[in-house]
């Protein structure tokens, strides 16, 4: 009972949010992952309604863990309680190297929801033997479907999460657990048959999974509360939680959000699924908002169906006066934007832009997440509507605070000059960036007649992520920030500039394994955008280059100003590959820039990195919210807890929310 733990926890003292300064960022390091916690400023100012709202709504987030464990792979709740089971259970020796490897195991585990790294996709292995798991398991009592040994030890099986080998099979060579028995072209032709061609298309497919039956016919299988509904355990504690959230509702427009969204739960019905999308993009003037459910779809090898994520999070005041400065100018940044008139949107409107504070991660959005936001997803929604897009600088204060002096910088850049540049400028530029890809990046230009987003299939996310970020990159050098008041002089942008380009070109390698691919959509979009940029510049004064000194490569940027047309120019190219579904040019560019490593830049850099023992990915945990209730059960405040580790609280969650059986058929 979530309710009841919570309550339990009251007797501590956290009522405001601790400083900076006083404030442990880190929590935890195992393999390439660390984990960070976060502040939430300004939580103890909302309003007692306010604070109520925020918590339903978190616990409504908490109930959809296991849902996306499930979406990842369709044995991780088998695995993910057995380890738990063990792990609680256990006592034996926990001094010994199986142990210690097991434990790590399981919080890796934790970390990808899932048995499959966060990032590549690729499969984890135990490095504890499994003659010691099936051994302890059994002296500890805890029982397992057996098909999970060969799951978690054989290294080939279920081996990638999301294919996106355009020469295989995308769904027989996926262990994500959105399709069951059908092959890519079955699902295809299933998309095809069923798709909707109207003006305000319904998104098929976003909310099910597509099985084949004994005999052969393929069953949509909707993820709804209503009937046999797939997930309807979870969905249903989703649903409690945001009926009583409901009272709370700051504005009718919310309330109205609040509904539809408990509507679609409950029926799948994709047409209220629409309703809720727009009466969400509608709703601008609650300081608390939130988005719960099916959502991303870089986890479907098709590109189609959502990734149960949420986030709740509350308006940050001040700084969201920058961004409505870039909204307020959106249609001043398609105009003047290098792309094609033809590409360019002739009335850009309904681009919301704030900068918020997270109060909870869960889903795709836990423990590692996204430092921005920018939905909904539906093409004619954002074209008819407008979209909401978000920064979350709760977030990345934690990111920068827990990097500062950790020596990356120090090792990789060029000279003082860049490190200069990265001190004084670079989390604020690196703010800036997200808020520009979010606000105005994704929001800019216009497919032509009978394009979708779709005609790029499995390079889609790859240039999209291109194309905000060129939009942002162009846009960051120009006068007009400055004279907007968001920049804060003609220098700053460098920071970003020099950053971009060291991390597409050569840092992001760090966490790329030896001997692998790029694969993840946002890393192929980085290196895209460099490697194509270092290709085309002018042979005899080049704008930006690599160089080796002492052995080591290094970029250098010699003209920060060329750099910007570069950019201009690949913003072009790209913006047409988009507006005219130019599949086989997106396949060009992937294929030239964004997925292949030189293997002797890649050891190099591995080995400079090794030493420095930082984390190349990070994740969070949450802080603890407790309730206080008046004599009639209404929330009258919210206070914070900030001291969980990392194990209590996932040792916490899979106690408290968790009732999905362990296969969902
Ligand atoms: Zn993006």
């Amino acid at each position: 009972m979530a309710a009841l733990s919570l309550v339990s926890c009251s007797q501590k003292q956290a009522t405001t949010t601790p400083s900076t300064d006083e404030f442990s960022y880190m929590v935890d390091q195992f393999y390439d992952l660390g984990i960070l916690r976060y502040r939430v400023p300004d939580f103890e100012t909302l309003s007692s309604q306010q604070k109520a709202l925020a918590y339903y709504l978190t616990e409504a987030a908490l109930w959809g863990r296991d849902i996306l464990a499930d979406q990842n792979c369709k044995y991780n709740l088998s695995i993910r309680r057995a380890c738990e089971a063990l792990y609680l259970g256990y006592q034996g020796d926990k001094t010994t190297d199986e142990w210690v490897a097991f434990e790590r195991y399981l919080k890796r585990v934790w970390f990808s929801n899932g048995i499959h790294h966060h990032y590549s996709e690729d499969k984890f292995l135990p490095e504890c033997s499994k003659d010691w798991f099936v051994q302890a398991c059994e002296t500890t009592g805890v029982s397992y479907d057996p098909v999970i040994l060969s799951v978690m030890f054989d290294p080939m099986v279920l081996a990638k999460k999301v294919c996106q080998d355009s020469d295989k099979d995308l769904l027989l060579n996926s262990a994500c657990n959105y399709y069951e028995g059908l092959s890519q072209a079955e699902a295809e032709a299933w998309y095809a048959a069923h798709k909707d061609d109207s003006a305000e298309p319904k998104w098929i497919g976003l909310n099910s999974k597509l099985v084949k039956n004994e005999q052969g016919e393929i069953i949509e299988r909707v993820f709804k509360t209503e009937g046999d509904g797939l997930y309807r355990e979870a969905l249903e504690k989703v649903v409690e939680n945001l009926q009583k959230a409901l009272p709370y509702a700051e504005t009718e427009e919310q309330r109205l959000v609040l509904e539809k969204l408990i509507a679609f739960n409950q029926t799948g019905d994709l047409q209220t699924f629409n309703e809720y999308a727009i009466a969400w993009v509608k709703d601008l003037n609650s300081r608390v908002d939130f988005v719960n459910g099916f959502t991303e779809v870089y986890g479907d090898p098709l590109g189609i169906t959502g990734a149960w994520e949420s986030m709740v999070n509350f308006k940050n005041l001040a700084a969201t006066e920058r961004t409505e400065k870039m909204s307020s100018n959106a249609q001043w940044f398609e105009d003047n934007s290098p792309t094609d008139k033809k590409y360019k949107k002739a009335e850009c409107k309904g681009v919301s832009a704030k900068v918020i504070t997270a109060v909870i991660l869960a889903g795709d959005c836990y423990p590692a997440t996204p430092i921005g936001i920018n939905l909904p997803n539906a093409n004619w929604i954002r074209k008819a509507y407008g979209s909401k897009s978000v920064t979350i600088q709760n977030l990345t204060e934690a990111y920068n605070q827990a990097s500062l002096g950790n020596g990356f910088n120090e090792e990789f850049m060029y000279s003082d000059a860049e490190r200069e540049y990265a001190k004084k400028y670079g989390a604020f530029t690196g703010d800036v960036h997200v808020d520009l890809h979010e606000c105005l990046g994704h929001g800019s230009g216009q497919l032509m007649p009978g394009v979708s987003k779709d005609n790029l299939k499995e390079h889609g996310s790859t240039i999209e992520e291109a194309r905000a970020d060129l939009f942002s990159l162009y846009y960051m050098a120009d006068a007009k920030l400055v004279e907007l008041g968001i920049m804060p002089d003609a220098e700053a942008y460098k920071a970003q500039y020099y950053s971009q380009m060291l991390n597409g070109a050569l840092t992001q390698l760090v966490r790329v394994e030896f001997g692998k691919n790029i694969e993840e959509a946002h890393m192929r979009n980085r290196a895209l955008i460099a490697n194509w940029v270092l290709a085309h510049v002018h042979a005899d004064h080049p704008e930006v280059e690599i160089i080796v000194e002492n052995g080591k490569h290094y970029l250098r940027v010699n003209d920060y100003e060329g750099l910007r047309q570069l950019f201009g120019q690949l913003l072009a190219i790209i913006q047409e590959t988009v507006s005219t579904g130019d599949y086989d040019k997106a396949c060009e560019l992937v294929e030239s820039y964004a997925v292949h490593v030189d293997p002797v830049i890649h050891a190099e850099l591995l080995a400079r990195y090794q030493p420095l023992n930082i984390p190349p990915y990070k994740g969070f945990v949450n802080p603890i919210y407790i309730p206080h209730f008046d004599a009639d059960g209404r929330i009258t405040d919210v206070t914070l807890d900030y001291t969980e580790g990392y194990i209590e609280q996932h040792l916490r969650y899979s106690r408290d929310y968790s009732v999905l059986p362990n296969i969902n058929l």
